[in-house]
């Protein structure tokens, strides 16, 4: 069987980890099993003690999903400063009895973008929507691209001008950074890059976004997976915006980092993306 590894979230069922690390795994030689568990939500050491249980039975490392990133965040020993800054942790390695977290969320979306899109952020005009996990995680990945001016909105403005100021050390060099209300876009022009990091497309729901944030020569990246054209997405391309895309690559990008990470060595991922790819059309 090998070394162990698991995914835990709550539901589970919809989970492509397994199905990722077990390619990984085959593509890289390496000797090990990956399962999916489903955390109970009650009561509410449920979480720990699941980790814990697999722990015990040899587990090597997890990586973990909503609603639990949180909790993975609050019973690990040592985090790397992005899991610290994001709150939230998405992968997991045991190690000498110690719990070892990290958040690769941020570095498989920017790897998606400048590598496979081919879409460098350094210089540009970048515009997250959201301020909850998914962007909090990519905040300090986004900073180190170097953009020109990093815009982040959302409904609940407090929550993003929270999350800029706790980056505003680290982002001096980079540019600016600025948290603002979806009513304040209107009046910045066109970005080269937009991302949805809401979770409004889970719910077929549009951020309330003006059409003039996008740039027909810019891109539009949708963090959700899997459902076709988005109603951010059409917005997008009726706005003339040409490259779109939705959050497959980074799903599989941020597996590969925690491929990597456990594994020491980097999967190829091009193949996987191609395969999980649901067309937009
Ligand atoms: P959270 O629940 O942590 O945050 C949700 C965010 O969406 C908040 O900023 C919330 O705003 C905002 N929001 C929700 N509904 C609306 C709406 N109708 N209009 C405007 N804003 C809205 O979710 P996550 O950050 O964990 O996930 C965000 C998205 O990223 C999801 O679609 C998720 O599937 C995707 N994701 C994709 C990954 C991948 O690998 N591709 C990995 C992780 C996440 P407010 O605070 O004002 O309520």
């Amino acid at each position: 069987m090998g070394d162990r590894y698991a995914v835990i979230g709550n539901p589970i069922g919809h989970t492509k980890s397994p199905l990722i690390h077990g390619f990984f795994a085959q593509e890289t030689g390496q000797d090990m099993s990956y399962k999916a568990i489903e955390g109970p939500v009650e009561p509410a050491s449920g979480f720990s003690d699941s980790v814990r249980s697999f722990i015990a039975a040899g587990g090597r490392g997890m990586n973990v999903t909503a609603p639990f990133k949180l909790e993975a965040f609050a019973m690990s020993d040592e985090r790397s400063e992005r899991a610290e800054l994001s709150g939230a942790v998405n992968a997991m390695k045991f190690e000498n009895g110690r719990i070892i977290a990290e958040n690769f969320d941020g570095v498989g979306l920017v790897r998606d973008i400048e590598v496979n899109l081919h879409q460098p952020m350094a210089g540009k005009r970048v515009l997250i929507l959201g301020a909850g996990g998914a962007a909090r995680g990519a905040l300090l990945p986004f900073v180190a691209a170097r953009p020109a001016e990093l815009v982040v909105t959302n409904r609940h403005v407090d929550k993003a001008r929270a999350l800029v100021e706790q980056v505003a050390r680290p982002l001096t060099a980079a540019g600016s950074l600025i948290a603002c209300g979806y009513a304040d876009l209107e009046a910045m022009g066109r970005f080269d890059l937009v991302i949805n990091a809401t979770s409004a497309s889970l719910t077929g729901q549009l951020p309330p976004v003006p059409p003039s944030v996008f740039s027909a020569s810019g891109s539009a990246y949708e963090l959700a997976y899997g459902k076709g054209l988005t109603p951010f997405l059409r917005l997008a391309r009726n706005a003339g915006v040409q490259g779109i895309a939705d959050g497959v690559g980074m799903l599989v990008e941020q597996a590969a980092e925690a491929f990597a990470w456990w594994r020491g060595i980097r999967p190829e991922t091009r193949t996987l993306i191609d395969r999980l790819t649901v067309p937009l059309d």
